[in-house]
């Protein structure tokens, strides 16, 4: 019996990275962060089949936003919006017919492939009767090898997928597979960056800024803020801390030496980071540091940020040159903000000739004079949090009220171009 074909999205992953044990954790991950991601966009529910994830549509889905939603969604090889039917040979290719109308296409191909071959046609007839189809209906040629459009039917035991445009997917693992960590976040090009990369490997990051307002201006804090609104696109979910850090700063002043205080500084900042870590439940720090970019970037200096804390810390562009974090920073659209002039709390009380290798005995003399326990437990409780959430609350809230699609997706654009420094408030 023929059934209507049905929209949906077929989304498939590197089954490379799934090996072993991974693999359940890893798919149920992937499923719900795509319901999250496409929340108020029409999807109707997210089902696991060999190989690939379904979203199963409405028939007014919002195609271009899913589009965008989905390609956020870390763990994803491709994903494609395809017509979802019943794997009987005329259902196939009336749907092939279907899915090309009112297109134009030069050339194209077609690329049948049976999942354990329950299909009663071998895959080369499928291709060559479907060719010829396509042929009686449209003024095109075939091209095996550079063809406009691959026409691919995948046929399953129960079902069909036929489709053409296949999206490449941003790759990684599923924000949350590989456990939380904390990002030092500095409003600078750098630690975005880094953040987002831990991201791509399945982790879950809780955001960490130190900052020196009343002494400096807030401008740092709201870079941040719209950094972190970006990047919560890939978790759903995500926290920022602000640490008050200024009051610290002119403790260290008053009791260490100029050129250590830079040192000093980050092994604080490193040792507050490691207190939020573990009220949060993250195993690991994470930095935007790069091997010999600026002074307090050598090997000496980061041994002793090191040193200061019980948990790794993770460094991933630690041999990336600084061209190279630029591009990345472009691609990923933080370099915008991040480039917003501003005022970073290592500018203040910074001396001109900082120590580029601080020793662990002079950095040690120079803690003896602080009462470092209290410092950092005071940044850790006197810091504050503010959670930001994707898709904004209003448009998920919007389309579980069940308000006509067009006001939802209105609903949806107003709330993406709300002042970025707004967060979204707890719940
Ligand atoms: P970025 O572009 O990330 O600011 P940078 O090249 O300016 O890096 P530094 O300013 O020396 O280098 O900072 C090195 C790292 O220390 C940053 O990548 C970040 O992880 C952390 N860091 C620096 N300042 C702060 C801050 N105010 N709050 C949180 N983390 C910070
Ligand atoms: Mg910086």
């Amino acid at each position: 019996m023929a059934r209507a074909p049905s929209p949906c999205i077929v989304v498939h992953y590197h089954e490379i990275s799934l090996k072993g044990g991974n693999r359940p954790l890893f798919l149920r991950r992937l499923g719900r962060n795509l319901v999250t991601a496409t929340a108020g966009c029409g999807v109707r529910g997210v089902r696991r089949l060999p190989g690939r994830l379904i979203l199963d549509l409405d028939p007014e889905a919002d195609l271009a936003e899913l589009r965008e939603r989905i390609g956020t969604v870390f763990g994803i090889a491709y994903f494609a919006p395809a017509l979802c039917i019943p794997p009987e040979w005329p259902v196939v290719q009336a749907a092939v017919l279907q899915l090309l109308e009112g297109r134009t296409f030069e050339s194209f191909r077609i690329t049948a492939r049976r999942t354990f071959k329950v299909f009663p046609m071998p895959s080369d007839e499928i291709n060559r009767e479907l060719g010829a189809l396509v042929l009686r209906h449209f003024p095109t040629r075939v091209n095996l090898s550079e063809p406009v459009l691959n026409v691919r039917v995948d046929l399953l035991p129960r079902e069909a997928f036929v489709f053409v445009d296949r999206v490449t997917g941003p790759g990684g693992l599923p924000v949350g597979v590989s456990g939380r960590v904390a990002a030092l976040l500095s409003g600078g090009i750098d630690s975005p960056v880094a953040a987002r990369r831990l991201q791509k490997r399945g982790c879950e990051v809780e955001f960490v800024h130190f900052h020196s307002v009343p002494y400096l201006a807030d401008t740092s804090q709201r870079k941040v803020r719209a950094l972190v609104e970006r990047l919560a696109r890939h978790q759903f979910t995500a926290r920022l801390w602000l640490v008050p850090f200024g009051e610290i700063q002119r403790e260290v002043v008053l009791g260490v030496p100029a050129p250590l205080r830079v040192v000093v500084y980050r092994r604080l900042m490193a040792r507050i980071t490691e207190a939020i870590a573990r009220k949060t439940g993250a195993l690991a720090l994470v930095t935007g540091e790069s091997l010999g970019q600026v002074a307090s970037q050598t090997l000496e200096n980061i041994a002793r940020m090191t040193e200061a804390v019980g948990m790794p810390v993770l460094r991933p562009l630690i041999g990336t040159d600084k061209e190279e974090i630029i591009r990345e920073a472009r691609a990923i659209g933080t370099f915008e903000i991040s480039i917003e002039p501003d005022q970073d709390c290592c500018t203040l009380f910074v001396p001109k000739h900082p120590e580029t290798r601080a020793s662990a005995e002079a950095v040690a003399d120079a803690e003896a004079r602080l009462d470092v326990a209290r410092l950092v437990q005071t940044g850790a409780e006197s810091a504050t949090t503010e959670t930001f959430r994707f898709p904004p609350a209003e448009a998920a809230a919007a389309s579980a009220s069940g308000r006509e699609p067009q006001d939802r997706h209105q609903q949806e654009r107003r709330a993406d171009h709300a002042d970025l420094t707004e967060p979204v408030p707890e719940e």
